[in-house]
């Protein structure tokens, strides 16, 4: 079983041609810049460590999918012979609304709700959308699947979703929280419930920590809270978005500086976070080592990068009603020691306690990072939402 799983952005697309029953990956790489100067296509083979990377002109989605269907099926370096031997796509969608609960092959009636569902992620669906229909001509009669980031997040009870606006908001705007990096909150406490021999009850919180970051609770196997909103803006604070502010703030802000709605909606999603509060960067290495430097923008960055997580994982604990594992993921999350040890140091209250000293060893895989007398499990989990698009597809495509 091979399935090409397809992650397409405004002027990127990523993609992984994998094996959803062992998650070996095929090949792997990404087109950047697509209908922008510069484009480039780049293209890893792992299993024989193989890597191209090659400026192309990427004008289109669909000139972008052909390039890199021309590289899997390349005479030299490609990994398969045939277009066949792909059985299905697998794609990633941002926004499935109240609609998708759960990973859908993909018929005409899907397409149609997907683009009703536009509205709520005007940034992204379309993007998503353009993946599919271009897959869709380029290899007619093949199988897609949408997985969607919103999806996990559905099980959240009402009292958690619903925003205290007019009610009307929500029944004639489906204005809520829906909470997005499903895939990646689905995949890492899956793997923290295994690890724990999968009990019949368990109390999980996900720090998902990259340019984006969410923070999710998760009982029992399934999302009861988490920290992103109607769109990704909410929550945490992030590389360049502000997450919660008083929405007052904002109507404030752009009356005071006279800003249209989008040079505010890119002040508060494109400007603000580590990179408004730094300066300099959004990139957590850079805040780092501008730390190093003395940079004092720098250490307040960090430090409120992590009150925010600290805060919501005090909050998502009291909501769960006790927590058994902290799990981190993401760049930030697999990556950085500082900001894992900042988040949980004081909260031994709570039975949380990290091995400092593992947790400042670089490792690869699941590592446990809690002390041995530690009550809860801290562990940092790669995510690889990736395979939970492969293994959705396969799931829905052999049921078929
Ligand atoms: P995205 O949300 O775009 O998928 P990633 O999960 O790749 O983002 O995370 C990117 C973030 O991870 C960046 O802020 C980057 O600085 C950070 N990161 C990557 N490696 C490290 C590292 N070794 N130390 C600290 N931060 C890191």
């Amino acid at each position: 079983m091979k399935v090409l799983v397809i992650n397409a952005g405004s002027s990127s697309l990523k993609y992984q041609l994998i094996n959803p029953e062992t998650g070996e990956i095929f090949a792997i790489g990404l087109c950047d810049r697509i209908g922008i100067e510069n484009s480039k296509l780049e293209y890893e083979v792992p299993s024989k460590d193989f890597e191209l990377e090659l400026k192309e002109d990427l004008p289109t989605h669909k000139v972008a999918l052909e390039k890199v269907l021309a590289a899997i099926l390349h005479t030299e370096h490609g990994v398969i012979s045939s277009i066949d031997e792909i059985d299905a796509v697998g794609h990633r969608l941002v926004h499935g609304g109240e609609e998708f609960a759960h990973s859908t092959l993909i018929t005409a009636d899907v397409m149609e709700s997907i683009k009703q569902n536009i509205e709520l992620a005007p940034l992204h669906n379309p993007a998503n959308i353009m993946g599919i229909e271009t897959i869709m001509e380029l290899m007619p009669g093949k199988p897609n699947v949408a997985v969607f980031d919103t999806a996990f997040h559905q099980t959240m009870p009402k009292e958690a979703y619903m925003y205290a606006l007019p009610y009307e908001d929500y029944t004639e705007l489906k204005v809520r929280k829906y909470g997005f990096h499903g895939t990646s909150h689905l995949f890492v406490s899956t793997t923290m419930n295994e690890i724990m021999g999968n009990p019949k009850e368990s109390k999980i919180i996900v720090c998902h920590l990259g340019n984006g970051a969410s923070i999710s609770a998760v009982k029992n196997g399934k999302s009861v809270d988490t920290s992103m909103g109607l769109t990704p803006l909410q929550g945490l604070m992030m590389g360049t978005r502000c997450g919660d502010i008083d929405p007052a703030a904002v109507l404030f802000i752009k009356g005071k500086r006279g800003l249209t709605d989008s040079e505010m909606d890119a002040r508060l999603n494109k400007k603000s976070g580590i990179l408004g509060i730094f300066g300099k960067s959004s990139d957590c290495r850079d805040m780092e080592n501008a730390i190093k430097d003395g940079d004092e923008r720098a250490k307040l960055a960090e430090a409120m990068f992590i009150y925010k997580i600290k805060s919501y994982i005090g909050a998502y604990a009291a909501a769960m009603g006790g927590v058994d594992a902290i799990c981190f993921t993401g760049g930030i999350g697999e990556n950085s020691a500082t900001m894992r040890e900042g988040a949980v140091k004081g909260l031994e209250y709570m039975g949380v306690k990290l091995d400092t000293a593992v947790n400042s060893v670089r490792n690869k895989g699941n590592v446990k990072l809690s002390a041995e007398d530690s009550k809860v499990l801290i562990y940092k989990i790669p995510t690889n939402e990736e395979l939970v698009i492969a293994r959705d597809t396969n799931a829905i495509v052999n049921k078929k």
